[in-house]
């Protein structure tokens, strides 16, 4: 099959032949027809996750078509379309017992413990419990637009931020993930605030949906003008970019018992970000994270996918092919344009 390889970190990968995966006895292989390009698949890259073992194949956003089946899987077979969220559970855990995969004792996630979707073909593990069934009318691109930064958000806004309507809600960073935050929580009824650098991204935020826009340049204090335009901040407030200062502004723009949600990735330099404690106890706020979402809560997300309430098509930038794939990934830290870019063209 053909695949982007990179045999070290920060070096250029490289489009190369390999062999043909086989599937576990418990998982499927999978004929990826759509990958995403995600922030994350940049950080693999250079070396800032320890999941990586080189030579590695990134790709962790894919749908396609289940190729080839293992002797133990009885759910799927070939021929189905599907998806799977970034992070699979093991099955065997105490959190996958508790039906709580995405933070599995022993993670499956393509593109960072295992190979991953940057490929033709990608070998996917625990099918039986990962796997997602595609509607026809969702398409591959759309679709694995998903997995990562869709379901993150949506896991953020819907179970841990528990939004509801009449709530404010701040969003910080319109990349891939503040997007989707935004188009899901005004789905459910909530006011969004929508903040960012690029004013492209904040015409988008709006057209998703975003009741405010906020200019973080040119306001003297984010969390200020939050307070202002929320009459007294938001209820709910993500950091959906993943950087010390945006973190911060979130849990400042919360009114008194609000929650912070940690969406974007905090990595390298930026994992122990400093936080204002003191704010926290004295205003109860609470601090949570997103790490994907279980495939046993893509039904609620599927059902306002297909009566219309969530259009994640919308937030399909450019497909491109796999070999473009190469430089895509490796400019990923410069926040190019605007929407998901998928590969579609193998
Ligand atoms: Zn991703
Ligand atoms: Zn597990």
């Amino acid at each position: 099959m053909k695949a982007v390889l990179f045999e070290a970190f920060n070096q250029r990968p490289k489009l190369v032949n390999l062999p043909d995966p086989t599937p576990e006895p418990h998982g499927v292989v999978l004929k990826v027809e759509a990958t995403g390009v995600c922030r994350s698949d940049w950080h693999g890259w250079v070396g800032h996750d320890t999941d990586i073992a080189l030579p590695h194949v990134p790709g962790h956003e894919l749908a396609g078509v289940v190729k080839a089946v293992g002797k133990d899987v009885t759910r799927w077979k070939t021929g189905d379309r599907v998806t799977v969220p970034f992070v699979g559970g093991c099955g065997a855990c105490p959190e996958c017992h508790a039906g709580h995969q995405q933070v599995c004792h022993h993670q499956f996630q393509p593109g960072f413990t295992h190979w991953g979707s940057f490929a033709e073909y990608v070998s996917l593990h625990q099918a039986d419990l990962n796997l997602v069934a595609l509607p026809e009318s969702v398409g591959f691109a759309t679709a694995a637009s998903l997995g990562c930064r869709f379901v993150t958000s949506f896991r953020a806004v819907v179970d841990q931020g528990k939004v509801v309507a009449g709530q404010w809600v701040a969003v910080h960073g319109c990349g891939g993930v503040g997007l989707s935050a935004i188009m899901i929580a005004n789905a459910l009824g909530a006011n969004v605030v929508a903040i960012d650098i690029a004013e492209d991204k904040l015409a988008l935020a709006k057209s998703l949906g975003a009741a405010v826009t906020l200019n973080a340049r040119s306001v003297a204090s984010v969390p200020e003008a939050v307070m202002e335009v929320t009459g007294g901040g938001a209820h709910v407030s993500l950091d959906a970019l993943g950087h010390p200062e945006t973190c911060c502004n979130s849990i400042l723009s919360l009114r008194r018992r609000g929650k912070h949600v940690q969406v974007g990735l905090m990595l390298g330099d930026h994992s122990t970000p400093a936080v204002p404690m003191s704010r926290i106890i004295a205003h109860e706020l609470e601090i949570l994270g997103s790490h994907g979402m279980q495939a046993h809560r893509y039904d609620v997300m599927m059902s306002m996918i297909l009566s219309g309430k969530l259009k994640p098509e919308l937030l399909v930038g450019q497909e491109i092919s796999l070999e473009e794939s190469i430089d895509a990934l490796m400019t990923m830290d410069r926040f190019p344009g605007t929407g998901t870019t998928v590969v579609t063209r193998f």
